[in-house]
């Protein structure tokens, strides 16, 4: 490759990472599994070899991936590693991560960005809010659904949910000084402080499909898509119901006096 082509090449990978830099929905950070490659830029000509991590979860399809990399130089100590999810699945789409030379001199590079953001769980906003714990259990159990260990993801799901309930009971029904409350088990948690009973019956739901993929041998015919029905149903009354805490406790305290007072509710 001639000189004037290598730059021609290298300034429009820069221009490329430049804008794509500017783009909001690109994230600080890699808050995910990933995997150490070692590789040398292919545009350069140097054999020099750089170490560095790429995410292993793919950001389109949040599928746990081996994803095949390759490694450019663009200049000015940057570098981009373009990966794609690997052929044998059905996504197969691409993405890539930016890093920094390190200030030492030494070969590895210090990751800052990837595009697109790091895959994103479905989760509502006011779940996330409220239990990380339930959120980090949720999309361990998502990773092995999407690789078909569905015994293991039923298990996840069914943590997830005890996570969700006993955040909710810390938060919302004082259970903060409740010291047996993190050994208590889940179905005493659902008795205790799901007050509604479709809240009740879809909790109980997904703790019986996960027990029941725990135990070995099964008690029952296990069906996975029954248990993500009852998951979907608890976790849309959870958010509701969160949702509702959330906007009763921030209203201003005089219509808070309203509802307390019905003399008061003249207008
Ligand atoms: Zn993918």
């Amino acid at each position: 490759m001639s000189n004037r082509s290598n730059y021609v090449n290298n300034s429009l990978l820069l221009l490329f990472v430049e804008v794509i830099m500017l783009l909001p929905k690109i994230r600080k950070g890699i808050a995910m599994q990933s995997a150490s490659r070692t590789l040398s830029p292919q545009n350069t000509h140097g054999s020099k070899s750089y170490s560095f991590v790429v995410p292993n979860i793919c950001p389109h399809c949040g599928k746990l991936v081996e994803a095949k990399t390759s490694l450019y130089s663009v200049g000015n100590d940057v570098f981009v590693a373009f990966l794609n999810c690997p052929e044998y699945g059905e996504c197969r789409k691409a993405f890539f991560a930016v890093y920094l030379a390190s200030a030492d001199d030494s070969n590895s590079l210090q990751f800052m960005y990837m595009y697109p953001g790091p895959y994103q769980t479905e989760l509502p906003e006011h779940i996330r809010n409220l239990s990380p714990r339930c959120v980090e259990l949720y999309n361990q159990a998502k990773a092995a659904e999407n690789l078909k260990h569905f015994d293991l993801a039923a298990c996840g799901y069914r943590n997830a949910i005890e996570a969700l309930v006993k955040d909710f009971a810390i938060k919302y029904k004082d259970a903060a000084s409740d010291e047996k409350l993190l050994r208590k088990p889940l179905q005493n948690c659902i008795n205790e402080y799901l007050d509604n009973l479709d809240e009740a019956v879809s909790a109980y739901m997904v703790k019986e499909f996960g027990n029941n993929a725990t135990h070995y041998p099964q008690l029952e015919q296990f069906d996975f898509t029954e248990q993500m029905n009852y998951l979907d149903i608890f976790l849309s009354y959870m958010s509701n119901k969160i949702k509702t805490h959330d906007i009763a406790i921030t209203l201003p305290q005089k219509h808070l006096q309203k509802f307390a007072s019905p003399a008061s509710q003249a207008d």
